[in-house]
């Protein structure tokens, strides 16, 4: 999928996520938990944080000791208030922002980085494109670490499914723990973020932005109210769907 900021529609929608700390399901305890899962790193360790958005995983990596993170962004914005955080935390020098796109990665060498991470994001040019495409950029001991959006339930309900089929179809974690092994890589860990990595870190302070969008700008009344749908159906529906974190390694 590619951008079109000239689009009001996803201006709107994008717009709804500038100044949130998260633009997707996650939380400080879950990225470190996730970090965990992928150890050992080297020294100075080489990271990537693709559709980095405004830089919540960016900022967490950024605090390993000597790190180099490159944080990806399509949105200028986005990555302009990752600078802002950065400098604020006191990582910017561990820190580089990069605008384009996370499927257009060629300038970067075989083997060059040893963590690539990718929060809420990798579905933009779909999971398995996603996977296969940043295998090359792995050192032999590196690790990628990745979340996606899946059914947790054999039996997901028809409001789900319909919702979900028109938005981005789901698989279950074993197709894309199937996926991950057909792009070359082993799966050393999943693991299910928890509700509150939805609602209190996402949901929470994201509707309390919709509640404040003006009525008078039809874009941006039709980006609140879907916004609205998509959380009545993780209110009702959660348990069907939720985000998993995949650690993987090439093999
Ligand atoms: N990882 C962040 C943001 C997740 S939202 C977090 O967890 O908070 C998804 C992000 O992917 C958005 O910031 C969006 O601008 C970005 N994005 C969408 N398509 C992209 C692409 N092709 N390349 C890079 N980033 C992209």
């Amino acid at each position: 999928m590619e951008f079109d900021f000239d689009d009001p529609a996803l201006k709107a929608a994008l717009a709804l996520h500038e100044g949130q700390k998260r633009q997707g399901p996650g939380s400080r305890a879950t990225t470190e938990c996730l970090l965990r899962l992928a150890a050992p790193l080297p020294e100075r360790p080489r990271i990537l944080d693709l559709g980095s958005g405004a830089g919540a995983a960016t900022l967490a990596l950024a605090e390993i000791e000597g790190a180099k993170v490159t944080a990806v962004d399509v949105y200028p914005p986005f990555l302009e208030q990752l600078r802002a955080a950065a400098e604020t935390a006191g990582v910017a020098d561990r820190v580089d922002v990069r605008l384009g796109s996370m499927a257009d990665l060629d300038d970067l060498e075989d083997g060059c980085l040893d963590l690539v991470w990718s929060e809420g994001a990798a579905y933009n040019i779909g999971f398995g494109d996603a996977l296969a495409s940043w295998r090359r950029l792995l050192a032999p001991e590196g690790a990628l670490v990745v979340t996606e959006c899946g059914w947790i339930t054999d039996e997901p309900s028809t409001e789900a499914k319909e919702y979900w089929e028109a938005a981005y179809p789901l698989r279950s974690t074993g197709e894309n723990v199937d996926q991950a092994t057909a792009a070359g890589y082993t799966v050393a860990a999943t693991y299910l973020l928890p509700d509150g990595d939805w609602l209190d870190t996402y949901y929470a302070p994201l509707m309390a932005r919709a509640e404040q969008s003006d009525p008078a700008d039809p874009h941006a009344v039709a980006a609140a109210e879907d916004l609205r749908r998509e959380y009545r159906l993780y209110r009702e529906h959660g348990h069907e769907y939720g985000y998993v974190g995949y650690v993987l390694r090439p093999r």
